[in-house]
C-alpha cells in the first residue's frame, strides 16, 4: 500500500532500524521508544490489523516473536516483556498496518501491566456477558 508508512519501511523507501526478519515478517525499533529495545513486529504484506492476518502465518509469527525476545534478552539482560497490539482506533492504533509492540520491561521502569491500559468496569456481570457470548450464533 503506497501511502502506508510500514509498507514503505518494508520496501526500504523509509529507513528503519531493522533488528530481525523472516520470510513474511520484519522487526524494527520503534521511532519513539517507550523503553530501551521497544520494537515493532510487522507482516511484510499489508494487513490493517490482527484480525486480517491469515492463520497460516501463525507458526512463523510465534517463532519470530520468540527469536526477538531472545535477542533482546541477550542484549538488554531482561526476559520480561509487554507484548501488545493496539487493534483499532479506540484501542489507540495510529498506524493501520498490523504491528505487535514488543516492549522490554525492567525493574522500577515506572510502567504498569496490561491491566493499567483500561478499567471500563462492566455494568453487566461476568455471568451475563458469558451467557451472551455463549448464546450468540456464529456469524
Ligand atoms: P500504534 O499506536 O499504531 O500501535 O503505534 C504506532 C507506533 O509506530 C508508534 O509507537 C510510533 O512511534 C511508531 N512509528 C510511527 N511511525 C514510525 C516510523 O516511521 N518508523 C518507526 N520506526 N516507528 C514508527
Ligand atoms: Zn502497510
Amino acid at each position: 500500500m503506497r501511502e502506508c508508512i510500514f509498507c514503505q519501511i518494508v520496501e526500504k523507501k523509509i529507513k528503519a532500524k531493522i533488528i530481525g526478519e523472516s520470510e513474511n515478517f520484519l522487526v524494527f525499533l520503534d521511532i519513539h521508544p517507550h523503553a530501551p529495545g521497544h520494537s515493532l513486529l510487522i507482516p511484510k504484506k499489508h494487513f490493517a490489523n490482527f484480525q486480517e492476518l491469515p492463520e497460516e502465518y501463525g507458526q512463523e509469527f510465534v517463532k519470530i516473536i520468540k527469536d526477538i525476545m531472545l535477542k533482546l534478552k541477550r542484549v538488554l539482560g531482561t526476559d520480561n516483556f509487554t507484548l501488545g497490539v493496539n487493534e483499532g482506533p479506540l484501542a489507540g492504533q495510529a498506524v493501520f498496518h498490523l504491528h505487535l509492540h514488543i516492549i522490554p520491561r525492567f525493574k522500577n521502569d515506572g510502567g504498569g501491566s496490561i491491566h493499567s491500559v483500561v478499567y471500563n468496569q462492566p455494568k453487566e456481570s461476568v455471568e451475563e456477558i458469558y451467557q451472551k457470548i455463549i448464546n450468540a450464533s456464529e456469524s
